[in-house]
């Protein structure tokens, strides 16, 4: 019997004993194809040995020093290697353990940096609805996703929420994609003028939302348009690529397909492609000008900020994917799977939409094509294909969650960078496999 708290407590967990490439193998030999990279994470795949190599020399120097003493030449190294290829306007780059504790230093440096200004009124955080930002109260209090929030909702920090930017379910069917854009931004702008744009700190969303919807990337327009208010009301914009970010959607930052650049970013899941916990939260020159020009103190901190091994690990598979043209792979790749899905799923009676960028792709089941109406979430059918996926050697990633009973199941497609031609026609092949064994009979 386990000693652990598993996060499913009744559920028996294979134990992963080694990883190969694309593969994980558990106890017993068997192989799993990682199409999800875990939770988006294994961009590089598994055990790659150059970021082995570059950890064991890490190790052979130094393992840890705090931060309040040191800093170290590899944590300095990962910040110049960010910053050389950060979005526009952004000048430093604060190294965390994981993606929630990059959103809650974001938060956190949102609400000092008006502070230093001495605008102490602002207090307002405005996210999305259906959205995930991490599991901390800080990052859980910003996120939109009701069931996570529920019974911790008397102990979280006030937020405000706006519908996300999902065209699937929310454009109107005589609506431009561009126009439904605009649409979307504007109730950002609604919501400052009803709250009163003076105590607001900063929007926060998802470039691509990731897990709670399922690889869904803005309308046309959307974040320019989002951008543009933030600006115009003097607020913030916090955009979330923990999931989305790290080359995951093609290009580095998810944003340069929008064309915009944040304030405040975060990114984790890629960053360090699972070889150790860490994350990043980038920071916007004015904001650093502020705390350099005002308190000269940021004041937060972890004990494992910027721990060697892990910007060590970190570096590498930045310097790999870098080297090896990996983000021109996630494009022809994504390419291929986007056409496999389209091929294999679109007069599929229960695939509703397929959507995405780069290797990041969602598939939305609905229990009828025509209303869209959802699953009756009882089925927990997202539950039930990851379950056949993994009988059947493939690791997806889903969910199920509705937004008003507008949104259903879907699963998430994530493989590493590194995956073939070959990779991504079994992972269709599996998936399409999975689909029908978890809705035989709903027919
Ligand atoms: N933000 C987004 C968009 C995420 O998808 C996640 C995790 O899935 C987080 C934040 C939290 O990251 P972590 O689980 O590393 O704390």
């Amino acid at each position: 019997m386990s000693h652990l708290l598993h996060r499913q407590i009744h559920h028996d967990y294979p134990v992963g004993v080694s990883g190969q490439g694309v593969y994980l193998f558990d106890a017993a030999g068997k192989a799993y194809l990682d199409a999800s990279g875990g939770a988006a994470v294994s961009c590089l795949g598994h055990q790659h040995p150059e970021v082995l190599a570059a950890m064991h020399a890490q190790l052979d120097k130094l393992a840890y020093a705090h931060t309040s003493f040191f800093t170290s030449e590899a944590a300095e190294a990962l910040g110049d290697e960010l910053i050389a290829h950060a979005p526009a306007n952004i000048s430093h780059v604060y190294l965390v353990s994981g993606g929630s504790e990059a959103v809650e230093a974001a938060l956190k440096m949102a609400r000092q940096y008006f502070v230093e200004r001495g605008e102490t009124g602002r207090k307002h955080f405005i996210a999305r609805r259906q959205s995930y930002h991490g599991n901390t109260l800080g990052a859980l209090a910003v996120g939109g996703n009701a069931w996570r929030r529920q019974q911790f909702a008397p102990i979280l920090i006030d937020s405000d929420y706006i519908d996300p930017c999902y065209e699937y379910r929310y454009r109107q069917a005589d609506e431009t994609a561009e126009a439904y854009g605009r649409r979307a931004a504007d109730a950002l702008e609604a919501k400052l003028l009803e709250l009163g744009p003076e105590t607001v700190i900063a929007f926060v969303a998802e470039t691509v939302v990731g897990a709670t919807l399922g690889a869904v990337p803005a309308a046309p327009g959307y974040l320019r348009r989002v951008r543009e208010i933030c600006d115009r009301h003097g607020i913030l914009l916090i955009l979330d690529e923990v999931m989305c970010g790290m080359g995951r959607t093609g290009t580095l930052h998810a944003c340069e397909q929008d064309g915009v650049a944040p304030d405040l970013m975060t990114v984790a899941k890629g960053l360090g492609g699972g070889y150790a916990p860490i994350g990043a939260t980038f920071v916007g020159k004015q904001i650093y000008d502020a705390f350099a020009q005002g308190s000269g103190l940021f004041q937060h901190g972890h004990t494992y900020v910027g721990h060697p091994l892990a910007c060590a690990a970190a570096l590498a598979v930045q310097h790999v994917i870098r080297r090896d043209g990996l983000l021109d792979n996630v494009e022809t790749r994504g390419r291929q799977l986007e056409q496999a899905l389209r091929e294999r799923f679109d007069e599929h009676p229960f695939v509703g939409d397929i959507r995405g960028r780069g290797l990041f792709w969602g598939v939305e089941l609905v229990a009828d094509r025509e209303t869209k109406a959802p699953f009756d979430a009882k089925l927990r059918l997202h539950a039930r294909i990851k379950s056949e996926a993994l009988a059947r050697g493939l690791m997806v990633y889903p969910m199920g969650g509705t937004i008003d009973g507008r949104s259903g199941d879907h699963v998430l497609l994530a493989p590493p960078f590194i995956s073939t031609a070959d990779n991504v026609e079994v992972i269709v092949e599996r998936l399409g496999e999975a689909i029908e064994a978890a809705t035989a009979g709903m027919k």
